[in-house]
This record gives C-alpha cells, structure tokens and sequence, in this order.
C-alpha cells in the first residue's frame, strides 16, 4: 500500500496538487498516492482526523483553511508561526506538525527559476492577506534593500510591517496604494486576490525600475495586474512556479527528497 497524502480545500475540484505529486513520485520513484478531498466548510478539522486515523501521513491545506490549520497543528514550525498560517501537515502518532511552504515556494521560484537575486533589491508587496504574510519572513531573511507593504485597507498593511520590524535587518514600510506615486521598485508582488477577477489596482505610473520583475501571484490567466506591468515595461511571472515550489517542499518534508522542479512546470505549462 503506499503512502496516502492529501490536499484539503473548499473548493478543490481545480487542485492542480495531486497532479504535481503524482509527477512527483513517478520522478523520485516514492511509493505514494496523493488525493483532493473537499471539506465541508465547518468540518475541516474533522475530515483531517478522520484521513489521518485512516493512515494518512500528511496533507497539504489551501483555501480557506490556512488559519484552521494552523489552529489543529500541535507543533509549528518558526516559518509556520510567523505566517499565522500552515499549508503543510504531518502526522505522528500524536502529534500534528504544521509548516508552511509558500514563501519559501516565491523565493524559490523568484531566485532559482526566474533568475531574480533578491539581496539589495526594492521590493513592494501588494495585499496584506493571508499570501502576504505567509512571504514576508522568507522575502526579509533574502536581504532586500527595502520591503514596503501596499494594502487597499491602509491600517492592515502598517500592522503587518510592524509585526515584522526587528525580524531582520530591514525595518518593513506599511502604506496605502496613493502612497506610491514617484516611488519605484526592482520587485513588484501582487498578493491581492484581484487576480481572481478582473479589478485593476489603482496603481501609479513609473511603478517599475528598469529590468523590474512584476509577480503574480495568480496562475492561469493574464491578470490587470500583469497587463499594467507589461505596460509599464517590466518582466512579467505568474505564481505557477511558486505552486510547484511550494509542492516541492512539502514533499521533502514527508519524504526527505526534494524533486527537480522544472520538468513539473515544463508539463504544466505544456
Ligand atoms: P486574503 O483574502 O487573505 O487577502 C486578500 C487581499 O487582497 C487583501 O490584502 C485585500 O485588501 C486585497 N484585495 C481584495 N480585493 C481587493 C480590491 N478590490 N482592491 C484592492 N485590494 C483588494 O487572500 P490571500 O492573501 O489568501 O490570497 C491572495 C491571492 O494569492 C489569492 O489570489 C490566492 O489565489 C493567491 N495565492 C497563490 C499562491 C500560489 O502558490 N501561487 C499561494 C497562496 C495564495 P484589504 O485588506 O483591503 O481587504
């Protein structure tokens, strides 16, 4: 029998994870089968006891459970903590180990697949959600220049910088988006969720310095964000690659291998 993983999601019928563990384990040759179980909105922690009482040794955890599993985990990692979130689980006996993959999943991708040195960089973060959060550890400790958190609801994007002051060598800057007219930056992230749909942020003109990447974190569709970047001049990247990433850490989490990653994004894209 091998191993069983799962990713818990509500929705999840779209979950392109179990596709990418599958490639995964046919690549690594570890024995394991990964499913998307849906769970019902108020019975997340139920339908992860239940996988796990039935053999399951880990899961992977997306929308809108993040906080919830942070909650069920009894042991977090430091990367788990400061994300006040967890997208990764791991059963033993007793105890529930809650990781978090995500930002390490960005700067992977920005640094190895997109080629993007963060150390000295300008970067600006779009949203001061769950995503945003979950990167900001990871973003701070690749030594930028400078990290400012833009947010439509201004305070959330102050508390979020100040939570973070003292983490790193850098102190964080929170403002609202009328704040950045005449600045400009190396790295643009959107971790807003507008890339779901069709709303342009009311960002201002000259945004991008020169050779700038703009980073989606959306995937599957041209979003206004990255239009905006295009136009604007920069190098445009979607969050597929930050998926895959983040897949691949979880993955090395529970079986102590770490896949190769491009041929997966190669057959995503494919
Ligand atoms: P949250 O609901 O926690 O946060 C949403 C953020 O978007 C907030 O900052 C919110 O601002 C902002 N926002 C929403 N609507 C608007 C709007 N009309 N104008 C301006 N800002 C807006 O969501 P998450 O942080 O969990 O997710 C954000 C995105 O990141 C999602 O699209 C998700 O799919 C993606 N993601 C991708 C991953 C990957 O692997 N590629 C991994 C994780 C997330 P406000 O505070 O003012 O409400």
């Amino acid at each position: 029998m091998p191993d069983r993983y799962a990713v818990f999601g509500n929705p999840i019928a779209h979950s392109k994870s179990p596709r990418i563990h599958a490639l995964f384990a046919a690549q690594t040759g570890e024995d394991i089968s990964y499913e998307a179980i849906l769970a019902p909105l108020d019975g997340f922690a139920a339908a992860v006891h239940a996988f796990a009482a039935a053999g399951g040794k880990g899961a992977n955890v997306t929308v809108p459970f993040k906080e919830e599993a942070f909650r069920l985990a009894t042991t977090l990692t430091p990367r788990a903590q400061a994300a006040g979130a967890v997208n990764t689980l791991s059963f033993a006996e007793d105890a529930i180990l809650g990781d978090n993959t995500d930002g390490a999943g960005l700067v992977r991708d920005l640094q190895a697949n997109l080629g993007f040195d963060l150390a000295g960089r300008r970067i600006l973060l779009l949203g001061a959600g769950g995503a945003a959060r979950g990167v900001m550890l990871p973003l701070l400790e690749a030594g930028p220049a400078s990290l400012v958190i833009a947010n439509r609801t201004e305070e959330k994007a102050f508390r979020l910088a100040l939570e973070f002051a003292g983490k790193a060598d850098i102190l964080p800057e929170g403002c609202g988006f009328a704040a950045l007219a005449g600045r400009e930056f190396d790295l643009v992230i959107n971790a807003t969720s507008t890339g779901l749909s069709d709303i342009a942020l009311p960002l201002p003109p000259r945004l991008f310095a020169p050779r700038a990447l703009a980073y989606e974190m959306v995937y599957g569709r041209e979003t206004p964000f990255m239009k905006t970047a295009r136009e604007q001049g920069a190098r445009v990247a979607d969050g597929l690659g930050m998926l895959v990433e983040q897949a691949a850490e979880s993955f090395r989490l529970w079986r102590g291998v770490r896949p190769a990653t491009a041929p997966v994004l190669a057959a995503l894209k494919g």
